[in-house]
């Protein structure tokens, strides 16, 4: 039987918003924040399809970062420099909003430093003969000197990165609902989207709501609501107990960024290794890959070579949103509707930086 609300519910709880968003990651609220910030007396909506925010935003790795050398490179073959040297500027600028907006103290922002850490010497070379060029470029474009430099860790050649540092992504996602509950704004958890038109929201219940604007920041979800070109990634990631003498401290990469580590005080954050199983791992289901599992824990063991005796304390699933080209999407899809969206595995770095951009257009 279908629900029926009541006149309170009707007259003061499910009025429809100026701007409804669906998907509450930091992209839908950081839109949030920055709509609210500019529309103070408009009516904003945050519709969830979970009881946290369920997808990447607080499932990720913590890197603030604009990428390691080998990384570029792999990118430039693909994208060619243009786009390469814009997405690292947007990184990079993403990343001074975000300490911005939500300050470093408040979510344990450390300017760690980084090491992309090599086992093949010929991949090591072709990627320090690169240094030179992309510092100059990183100089040119973004004021920056000397981002990159040789290194080595642990008895393995590395490059070093200045510029990166780690968070605790659960703060930044909790202070940023702290501020949209001062600010009025509505956040509705467990709270499905099955339909967007043009006009109205359906919702799993039942509900269907008319507001004046919506958004789309599902991300990862987006294929199940609209016809975009931005395919689901599923990255894995586990935390260790903590290791007596633990020696990988600060945030590294390895294998063009398919495999990231950092430490969270005296344990290990592993993650990556998507390009082990990418077609299964092309879903937007939650779950673990038994070979993925089996090769981040072989690498435990065989390259950061942790002590016989670790455990695994806390393993889980992310599910990111990707796009061909990795640039993300920011565009109105129809009538009242926008989207903002295929983030490409750099949320942390472009995130707010997307919400900014999307809010300019939603005027
Ligand atoms: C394992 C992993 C590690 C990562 N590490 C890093 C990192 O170190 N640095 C970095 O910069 N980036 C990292 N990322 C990427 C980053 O987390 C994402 O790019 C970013 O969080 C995307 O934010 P978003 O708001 O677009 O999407 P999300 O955070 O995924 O938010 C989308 C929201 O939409 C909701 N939703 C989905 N469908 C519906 C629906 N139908 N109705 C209502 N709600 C819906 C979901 O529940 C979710 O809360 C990582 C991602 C993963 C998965």
């Amino acid at each position: 039987m279908e629900k029926q609300h009541s006149f309170w519910e009707r007259e003061e709880w499910l009025t429809p918003p100026d701007l409804l968003i669906t998907g509450g990651g930091i992209v839908g609220a950081s839109t949030a924040l920055f709509y609210k910030e500019k529309y103070p007396d408009h009516d904003v909506i945050i519709a969830d399809k979970g009881i946290t925010p369920e997808g990447a935003s607080t499932r990720n790795a913590g890197f603030s970062c604009i990428g390691s050398v080998s990384e570029h490179l792999a990118d430039l073959e693909i994208s060619g420099e243009e786009t390469v040297f814009n997405r690292i500027e947007r990184r990079w600028n993403g990343l001074q909003l975000l300490r911005k907006t939500i300050g470093d103290d408040v979510m344990d922002y450390e300017n760690t430093g980084g090491f992309e850490i090599f086992k093949d010497d010929a991949i090591y070379k072709t990627c320090a003969d690169k240094i030179t060029w992309f510092n100059q470029k990183l100089m040119d474009r973004l004021g920056l000197d000397d981002v990159y430099s040789e290194s080595e860790y642990e008895g393995y050649p590395a490059i070093f990165n200045r510029v990166e540092g780690a968070i605790n992504s659960g703060k930044l996602m909790r202070n940023l609902y702290e501020r949209l509950a001062k600010a009025g704004v509505r956040i509705w958890w467990n709270c499905k989207a099955e339909r967007i038109d043009s006009s109205s929201v359906l919702f799993e219940s039942g509900l269907e709501m008319k507001p004046k604007k919506t958004v789309v920041a599902v991300n990862g979800f987006t294929q199940r609501l609209e016809d975009l070109p931005i395919k689901p990634a599923r990255g894995f990631v586990l935390v260790t107990k903590p290791i007596q003498d633990f020696k990988w401290k600060g945030t590294f990469h390895y294998d063009e960024g398919y495999v990231y580590f950092r430490n969270v005080g005296d344990r290990l954050l592993l993650g990556g290794g998507r390009n082990v199983a990418k077609d299964e791992e092309t879903t937007d289901q939650f779950g673990t890959n038994q070979k993925i599992r089996e090769y981040l824990t072989q690498f435990a063991n065989d390259t950061l070579k942790l002590p016989e005796n670790w455990e695994i304390d806390i393993e889980w699933s992310g599910i990111m949103g990707m796009t061909e080209n990795k640039e993300p999407i920011i565009q109105q899809i129809k009538p009242g509707v926008w989207v903002a969206a295929g983030l490409s595995g750099m949320g942390i770095a472009i995130g707010m930086q997307v919400a900014a951009d999307l809010v300019k257009s939603l005027d």
